[in-house]
């Protein structure tokens, strides 16, 4: 189902988007070569807990028997990784690392969902593009995403400046909405055709997210049962915001 939120409802939303925000402005200056992914998720979890969130995605049920619930408050998901990397004390990031992170903030019975990349230590022109084609693709999408216009609009330009930059969007997982719960409709692919899908209105929240490898646009699944990772082992980047629809541009909710 398709939620509009209220204006109260869209206060409380502000809010645990903000703190989604503000972890990452944190995790931008704490992270480094030389800590574990389990650093960086035990680091984010106590500042969200301190502001009087949860960490939404811990104990996440896989929606599979034999796939225990995620156990992190992040996704920290590294080079060919592309989601759903689950924090560990033996992974170590280095130097030069293309590092995923995915967070949603659960306050006031309302979700906060955002991911950056950073690429750790010293970077390659290969990899910051990379990181910068993912982040601007999100910015391509979003200035599709006004009252009137529909979700194919948005998936559409996201596609487009991916592929017209050399790289691929991973077809499998997409963007959602977001509110009371963490996945909502509509479903928002980072491909597809203009004009089609349902249209945009005032006080939907959606949460926007282009998946995006250098490589073929092809995906496994580790032994894990939740990371994601290219086939052809080529590096990937996400990034993703939750958004307001207005009666005129789309507010950005997560920024930091
Ligand atoms: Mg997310």
């Amino acid at each position: 189902m398709v939620t509009i939120k209220s204006q109260k409802e869209i206060e409380k939303m502000r809010e645990a988007c903000k703190l989604t925000g503000f972890v990452y402005q944190e995790i931008e200056k704490y992270i480094k070569p030389g800590i574990t992914t389990m650093d960086l998720d035990h680091f984010a979890e106590k500042i969200i807990r301190e502001h009087g969130g949860i960490p939404a995605q811990k104990g996440y049920p896989s929606g599979e028997k034999d796939v225990p619930a995620f156990p992190g408050t992040l996704c920290v998901s590294i080079n060919d990784e592309i989601i759903h990397g689950i924090p560990s004390n033996r992974r170590v990031i280095h130097d030069g690392d293309v590092v995923s992170i995915d967070l949603v903030v659960y306050k006031n019975g309302f979700h906060g969902d955002a991911a950056r990349t950073f690429v750790v230590g010293n970077s390659t022109p290969q990899k910051k593009k990379l990181v910068d084609i993912t982040r601007q693709a999100f910015f391509e999408g979003i200035q599709y995403a006004v009252k009137g216009n529909r979700i194919g609009d948005i998936s559409h330009a996201i596609g487009e400046f991916v592929e017209k930059n050399g790289f691929n969007v991973v077809r499998e997982f997409q963007g959602h909405g977001i509110g009371e719960e963490m996945h909502e409709d509509p479903g928002i692919p980072n491909y597809g055709k203009a004009g089609r899908g349902i249209r945009l209105e005032p006080g939907m929240t959606l949460a926007i997210e282009p998946m995006v490898m250098i490589g073929r646009p092809d995906i496994c699944v580790l032994d894990d049962g939740w990371t994601i990772v290219t086939e052809d082992e080529s590096l990937a980047a996400h990034y993703e915001n939750t958004i307001l629809i207005t009666e005129k541009e789309p507010e950005i909710l997560t920024l930091s």
